[in-house]
């Protein structure tokens, strides 16, 4: 469902990305791993265009994501194409980034009622039952500064969930969280990865991706240097990189 094709992003002189090729089947979800600066959120934002690549192709969905096909030729998308290209992806951050001066079912009803235009009472329903699979309906109606930081960031899964995407994407969902507040955060992921949400989820929460994940990668100075299922890629990583780096996180 998701397809990352010889990607290579440069800030400036820097290449961060050094040809990134990964693919997503539906219902799956990839962990990613690797050291601070070695890529990993350029390459979900480019996923998604909040980055725009320097070379190389991402299809979500059967689309190529920010250009438009024409020929033999890629032209790229207008924003507001971008933009509704962007709902295909769910994307989850370290900070929640809801709007302080809305309640929590109005920041979940702004991105549907404006990029989709979707009705107010069907958008009001789809928030109901995106905070109902969060475990967080029964907070519609409040601020989110009144919220801990573990319900802020299930109340920002769902905001992601209502807009219905393809895939959603995860980058260090609970790394800014208090610890006692992580595990109900990896919950709510885990309930939606055995609903069958494909996921890519950036992470350093071990054992999230020893029992969710399908596929483990790590990520070293922009590349992905090792992959396969979690009892190899933690449990007995070839590479040299990727011992060190597990050994250090364990
Ligand atoms: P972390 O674990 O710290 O979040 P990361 O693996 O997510 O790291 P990135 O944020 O993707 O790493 O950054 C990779 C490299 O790209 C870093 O060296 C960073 O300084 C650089 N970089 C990221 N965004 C920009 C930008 N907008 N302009 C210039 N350089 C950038
Ligand atoms: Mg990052």
């Amino acid at each position: 469902i998701v397809r990352i094709i010889d990607l290579h992003k440069n800030f400036g002189p820097v290449e961060v990305l050094k040809g990134v090729d990964l693919e997503v089947r539906r219902g799956q979800v990839v962990v990613i791993l690797g050291r601070s600066g070695s890529g990993k959120s350029t390459m979900l934002r480019c996923v998604n265009h909040l980055e725009r690549p320097s070379s190389g192709t991402v299809i979500v969905d059967g689309e190529v994501i920010g250009y438009r096909i024409k020929g033999d030729k890629l032209h790229e998308l207008p924003p507001a194409a971008i933009a509704k290209q962007r709902t295909k992806t769910g994307m989850v951050f370290q900070s929640y980034n809801l709007f302080p001066h809305m309640t929590v079912m109005e920041n979940l009803i702004e991105a549907p009622r404006r990029v989709k235009g979707v009705d107010k009472a069907t958008a009001m329903e789809d928030a109901l039952q995106a905070l109902e699979e969060v475990g967080m309906a029964h907070k519609a109606d409040v601020y989110p500064s009144t919220l801990s930081g573990g319900q802020q960031q299930r109340v920002a899964i769902a905001r992601a969930l209502v807009m219905k995407p393809s895939v959603m994407l995860f980058d260090e969902p609970t790394s800014a969280l208090d610890p006692e507040l992580v595990g109900e955060v990896l919950n709510v992921m885990k309930r939606l990865a055995t609903s069958g949400m494909t996921m890519i989820v950036v992470t350093h929460e071990i054992g999230f991706a020893r029992s969710v994940a399908d596929e483990v990668v790590f990520m070293s100075e922009g590349r992905l240097v090792e992959n396969g299922p979690p009892s190899q890629v933690i449990d007995a990583p070839v590479h040299e990189s990727t011992r060190t780096f597990i050994d250090s996180i364990l």
